[in-house]
C-alpha cells in the first residue's frame, strides 16, 4: 500500500495528499507533518519502532471539508486520491487514484465559500513586444469566465485595479527562468502582496509558459466551446487575453479532471464600458469594509445588500466596483427601478419568492462537476419550485424594461418536474447508499425495494415461526457484517435445538445457527439492496446528465434572477430610506453637480443621538468647481465629501439616492483620499502613502472626474504640507475637474482670491463662551480656526494640557500676524518657511534680557567665592 501511496504522491509532490482508507482520509511523510501543525491535530507515525515509519495524521471523511478549508486558506493545494474500485470486489490491493485537486482558486463546496462573493482564478501573461498584458478571470463555482488585455504603456495601474476589483484567490504566472521577464512578474506579486490585505492574498501559481502559447491556448479554447473561431465571444481580437483564458481553461480542466459543462461562455471585461475604482477610493469610501479594514458592517455594502438570493449579492457586489460609464446603461437600471418603486406591492411579492431560490449558479456548478452531493440536487430541485409562480408574477410587470428583461424568463418547469419524478423530497442519505429515488420510476427498483422493506417483515415472520417451532421463546434472528443473519439461542434452551440447525459460532452466553431456509431469505435481501444501490446510481447519474444538458438555461435563468434582485432592493432601499432617482446632465459636456439635502447613507442610518443633516453640494465646471472646505475637527467635512462621492457612485450604479433632489454629470472616474493613513505593513509611511495616492489621482483624473481630497499634505511638516496641497489645488484647476478639498490649512482659504473656480466653504459651528455645538451645515465662507483643542477638550485631555495648549496657540498667533508673507504667496511662489519659522521660534523664546549677557560674561572659575556672591547679589537685585 505504501509503495502505491509513494507512486502517486510521486506525480503530486507540490501537493497535500488525502489517500483515502476507509473512513479516513490519511496523510503520510511530510504532508502529515505539515498538515498536523496546520489542522492542529495529532501527528502520529506508521509502523513506529520500524525501518519504514513514518509520520502520519488523519481526518475522518465525513468531515474533510472544514480541515480542506483550513488547508486552501493557508495556501496549500489538496489531491484528494480515492479508492476507484469496490473494496470488497477488489482483488488484492484496491485501485486508488486521484479524483480531484483543490487550490485556494478551485473551490466549489458550499460551505468553503462566502455566500455573497466570487471566487476567482485569475491568469496573468505579459507580451513584452507588444507591451500589453493578458489577464483572464474564471469563478469555477458559478461558471463565470472573463479576459482582457490591457496596455502597459501607462504602467501597469490598470492591471492592479483589476486584480484588486476582482481579489482572485489564485493567480497563475508562467515560470520565468531569468529572460527579463522576470522583473515583472516579480513586481506584480509584490504589488498584488502589497494592496491586498493578507487575508486576501492571493495563492501564485508558477505554469509552464507552454500553457500561455497562443495557438494550443486558443485551440483549447475552441474545443471547449465547440467553435470554430473566438469571434462570437467578441474575445477573437484579444491573443494575449486568449493565451491566459486557455491557461485557466486547461488548469481547471487538471485540476478537476473534469470537462467543465458550466463554464458556457467567455465575456471580454470591457473595461470601456465600466468604471473602475481604484484601491484608496474603495477603502476610503467604506464600500466594503470599514477604512480600517477592521469590520464589515457600517460599510455601503453592509447597508445596501437587501437582496434575497445569494446570486443578488454577488451581482449587487459587482455592479458597486464597477460603476457604469454609459447613460443609457445606467437610465435603463434606473428605469427598472423606479418601475419597482411605483409596483411596490408586487416588488414585495416577488422577494417573497426570491427568498426560496438556493443560490442556482452555485448549485448546477457543483451537480456539473464530478463529486454532485444528493443535497445539491434536493437544493435545485427547491429552488426551482417557486420559479412558475415567479414567472406569474413577472408577468404583472408593467415597465417595458422590466418586461423585457423577464419576457424569456424560463421558469425551468420541466426540470422541476424531472426532480419531482424522480427524486423523494428531503433525502438526507449519501449518493452511493442509495434511498433517494422515488417509487415508480423504475420497475426492478420497486421490486427490490419492497423485498428490502419486507425482508424485515420476513425476517421477523421466521423468527416467529421458529420460536414456535422450537418452543425457544428467547430464540432471536440477528445480524453481523461477518455471518449475515442467523440464529441466537441461549445455554439454556440449547438442548432443544433442531438438528437442522448448522451451528456457526459459540460465545459465553448462547449459540449462533444458521438454517438454509435462513441463507436463501438473506440472500435474496442482500441481493436487493445491493441491486437498489446500483439502479438508484445509474437513475440519479441519468437524471444529472439531462440536468447538465440544460445548464446554459439555468444560467441565464439565475442571472435573470439576480438582476431582479439586485433593481429591486434599490428600490426596496429607496422606500425604507426614502432615497430618490438622480437626474444626469442632458449635454454630455456639461459638468455641474446639484445634490439638494444630499446624506451619507450609511452615517444616517446608525442612529446617533443627534439627526443626520443635509447639507447641499453645488459645483459647476463653468463656476465654481474647486470647493476648500475648512472647519472645525468633527465639524462633517469628511462626511459631506464622502457623501457626494457615495451619491455619484450609487447614481451611476443605477440606485436611487439618499438626496432630496440630484443633478449629476457622467464621472469616467471617482477619486477618494484621505490624508494621513498608514501602511506600515507594506513598508510605506503615513506620508509616503498619501503622497502615491494623490500621484496616481494627478496622473490618471481628466476633466471628467471627481476628486475627494480629505486633508492632502496633512502628514508632514506644516509648511511643506501646505505648499504640496497648495500646488495640487492650481494642479487640478488646470486640470477642471470637480473637486472638493477639505484642509486644516487655512492659508488656502487664499486661493479663492487667486483662482477663478475655487471658492471657500465652511462647516458652521456655533460657539458659545468655552462651548462648541456642531450644526453640521455646509455654507459659503471660510474659517480661521480649528477648534482643534476644543475638540480635545471634548475628547477628555486632561485639563492641564489643554490649558497649555490654548498659551501655545496664543504665542503661535502673534508670530503668525506678525508674519504676512502668505498673503502674498502668488501662484508661482512658495512660503518662505525660514523667515516664518525664526519668527514662531521667537516667539517661544523671549528676547534676552541685558543681566543674561553679564552672566555668560562671568568668569567663574577665577574668582573667588566673595566675589561670586557679591555678583549674585547685583544679579538678582537686578532682577528684582
Ligand atoms: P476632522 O477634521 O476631525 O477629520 P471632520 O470635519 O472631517 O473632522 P467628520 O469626520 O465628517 O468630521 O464628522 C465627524 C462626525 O460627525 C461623524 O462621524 C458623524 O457622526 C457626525 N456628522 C458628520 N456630519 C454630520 C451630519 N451632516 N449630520 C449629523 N452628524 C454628522
Amino acid at each position: 500500500m505504501m509503495q502505491q501511496f509513494y507512486q502517486i504522491k510521486q506525480q503530486h509532490p507540490d501537493k497535500i495528499l488525502f489517500y483515502r482508507m476507509g473512513d479516513f482520509y490519511e496523510m503520510f511523510g511530510d504532508d502529515a507533518v505539515v498538515a498536523a501543525k496546520v489542522l492542529q491535530i495529532q501527528l502520529t507515525t506508521r509502523n513506529k519502532n520500524k525501518d519504514d515509519s513514518i509520520p502520519l495524521c488523519g481526518i475522518p471523511v465525513h468531515a474533510y471539508d472544514q480541515y480542506l478549508n483550513k488547508l486552501t486558506s493557508a495556501g496549500f493545494k489538496v489531491a484528494v486520491c480515492e479508492q476507484t474500485e469496490d473494496p470488497a470486489q477488489a482483488k488484492g490491493l484496491v485501485r486508488r487514484e486521484v479524483v480531484q485537486i483543490i487550490t485556494p482558486g478551485t473551490i466549489v463546496a458550499a460551505d468553503l465559500l462566502d455566500a455573497d462573493s466570487n471566487n476567482f482564478l485569475c491568469a496573468i501573461y505579459r507580451d513584452k513586444k507588444k507591451k500589453n498584458v493578458g489577464i483572464a478571470f474564471c469563478d469555477l463555482s458559478t461558471g463565470e469566465f472573463e479576459i482582457d488585455q490591457l496596455d502597459l504603456n501607462g504602467g501597469s495601474g490598470d492591471l492592479m485595479e483589476l486584480v484588486y476589483l476582482y481579489k482572485p484567490r489564485e493567480i497563475l504566472l508562467p515560470k520565468t527562468e531569468n529572460n527579463g521577464e522576470q522583473g515583472f512578474y516579480k513586481d506584480f506579486v509584490k504589488q498584488s502582496k502589497n494592496m491586498l490585505a493578507s487575508s486576501q492574498e492571493p495563492h501564485i501559481e508558477y505554469l509552464d509558459p507552454f500553457q500561455f502559447d497562443l495557438r494550443s491556448a486558443t485551440r483549447s479554447l475552441q474545443e471547449h466551446f465547440s467553435v470554430n473561431s473566438m469571434s462570437g465571444f467578441g474575445v477573437d481580437s484579444q491573443s494575449v487575453g486568449l493565451r491566459t483564458g486557455g491557461a485557466v481553461l486547461n488548469y481547471l480542466k487538471e485540476t478537476q479532471k473534469d470537462t467543465l459543462g458550466h463554464i458556457i461562455s467567455v465575456k471580454q471585461i470591457k473595461k470601456d464600458e465600466k468604471m473602475i475604482l481604484d484601491e484608496s477610493t474603495i477603502r476610503n469610501l467604506e464600500l466594503f469594509e470599514t477604512s480600517d479594514g477592521s469590520s464589515q458592517k457600517h460599510t455601503l455594502i453592509h447597508l445596501l445588500d437587501k437582496c434575497k438570493t445569494a446570486m443578488g449579492s454577488r451581482k449587487l457586489r459587482r455592479w458597486i466596483t464597477a460603476p457604469l460609464l454609459k447613460k443609457d446603461a445606467i437610465e435603463q437600471r434606473l428605469n427598472c427601478v423606479t418601475a419597482f418603486f411605483e409596483q411596490s406591492e408586487l416588488l414585495d411579492k416577488i422577494r417573497l419568492i426570491l427568498i426560496k431560490i438556493g443560490d442556482l449558479e452555485r448549485i448546477i456548478a457543483r451537480i456539473s462537476l464530478p463529486n454532485t452531493s444528493i443535497a445539491d440536487v434536493v437544493k435545485l430541485r427547491h429552488s426551482l419550485e417557486p420559479l412558475v409562480e415567479l414567472k406569474k408574477e413577472f408577468n404583472q410587470l408593467q415597465s417595458p424594461q422590466l418586461k423585457e428583461m423577464t419576457g424569456d424568463f424560463d421558469p425551468l418547469d420541466d426540470l422541476f418536474q424531472l426532480l419531482e419524478r424522480y427524486i423523494l423530497p428531503d433525502p438526507s442519505v449519501k449518493i452511493k447508499d442509495g434511498g433517494y429515488i422515488r417509487l415508480g420510476v423504475n420497475k426492478k427498483l420497486d421490486r427490490c425495494k419492497d423485498l428490502m422493506k419486507n425482508g424485515k417483515q420476513l425476517i421477523a415472520n421466521m423468527e416467529a415461526e421458529e420460536k414456535s417451532n422450537t418452543g425457544i421463546n428467547s430464540l432471536k434472528i440477528g445480524f453481523n457484517k461477518v455471518f449475515g443473519y442467523y440464529i441466537e439461542i441461549s445455554n439454556a434452551s440449547k438442548h432443544l435445538t433442531p438438528n437442522h440447525y448448522i451451528r456457526k459460532q459459540t460465545l459465553v452466553n448462547n449459540e449462533r445457527f444458521i438454517t438454509e431456509e435462513l441463507k436463501e431469505l438473506e440472500e435474496s435481501i442482500l441481493t436487493a439492496e445491493d441491486e437498489a444501490r446500483t439502479l438508484e446510481l445509474e437513475i440519479f447519474q441519468d437524471v444529472k446528465k439531462q440536468l447538465q444538458a440544460q445548464i446554459s438555461r439555468i444560467q441565464k435563468a439565475a442571472q435573470i434572477i439576480a438582476r431582479i434582485d439586485v433593481l429591486g432592493t434599490f428600490a426596496y432601499n429607496a422606500k425604507m430610506n426614502n432615497y430618490t432617482r438622480p437626474d444626469f446632465c442632458d449635454n454630455p459636456n456639461q459638468r455641474t453637480i446639484v445634490i439638494e439635502e444630499g446624506r451619507h447613507p450609511v452615517i444616517e442610518s446608525l442612529n446617533f443621538d443627534e439627526p443626520f443633516i443635509p447639507n447641499d453640494v453645488f459645483l459647476d465646471s463653468q463656476g465654481g468647481f474647486i470647493l476648500v472646505i475648512t472647519g472645525p475637527n468633527m465639524g462633517g467635512k469628511s462626511t459631506y465629501m464622502r457623501q457626494t462621492a457615495l451619491i455619484a457612485l450609487l447614481a451611476q450604479v443605477g440606485s436611487f439616492v439618499p438626496a432630496k433632489k440630484t443633478q449629476l454629470p457622467i464621472f469616467d472616474r471617482i477619486f477618494t483620499r484621505v490624508g494621513a493613513s498608514d501602511n506600515l505593513t507594506r513598508g510605506q509611511s503615513t506620508f509616503m502613502v498619501e503622497m502615491s495616492e494623490a500621484a496616481s489621482i494627478l496622473n490618471n483624473a481628466t476633466s471628467k472626474s471627481l476628486i475627494i481630497l480629505d486633508e492632502i499634505g496633512r502628514g508632514t511638516s506644516t509648511f511643506d504640507g501646505i505648499s504640496i496641497a497648495w500646488a495640487i489645488i492650481e494642479y487640478i484647476h488646470e486640470l477642471n475637474a470637480l473637486t472638493l478639498f477639505a484642509t486644516h490649512y487655512h492659508e488656502l482659504i487664499l486661493l479663492e482670491r487667486q483662482l477663478v473656480g475655487v471658492s471657500n466653504a465652511k462647516v458652521a459651528v456655533h460657539e458659545e463662551n468655552e462651548n462648541m455645538v456642531f450644526l453640521r451645515k455646509v455654507v459659503a465662507g471660510d474659517t480661521d480656526k480649528s477648534y482643534g483643542i476644543q475638540v480635545a477638550r471634548l475628547a477628555g485631555l486632561p485639563r492641564r494640557v489643554v490649558n497649555r495648549a490654548k498659551d501655545v496657540i496664543k504665542e503661535l498667533e502673534i508670530a503668525e500676524k506678525q508674519f504676512s508673507t502668505l498673503e502674498s504667496i502668488s501662484a508661482n511662489d512658495t512660503p518662505s518657511t525660514p523667515a516664518f519659522e525664526e519668527n514662531i521660534q521667537m516667539s517661544f523664546f523671549p528676547p534676552e534680557e541685558p543681566w543674561m549677557e553679564e552672566i555668560r560674561n562671568f568668569d567663574l572659575d577665577n574668582k573667588t567665592p566673595f566675589q561670586a556672591m557679591e555678583f549674585l547679589h547685583r544679579i538678582k537685585k537686578k532682577i528684582g
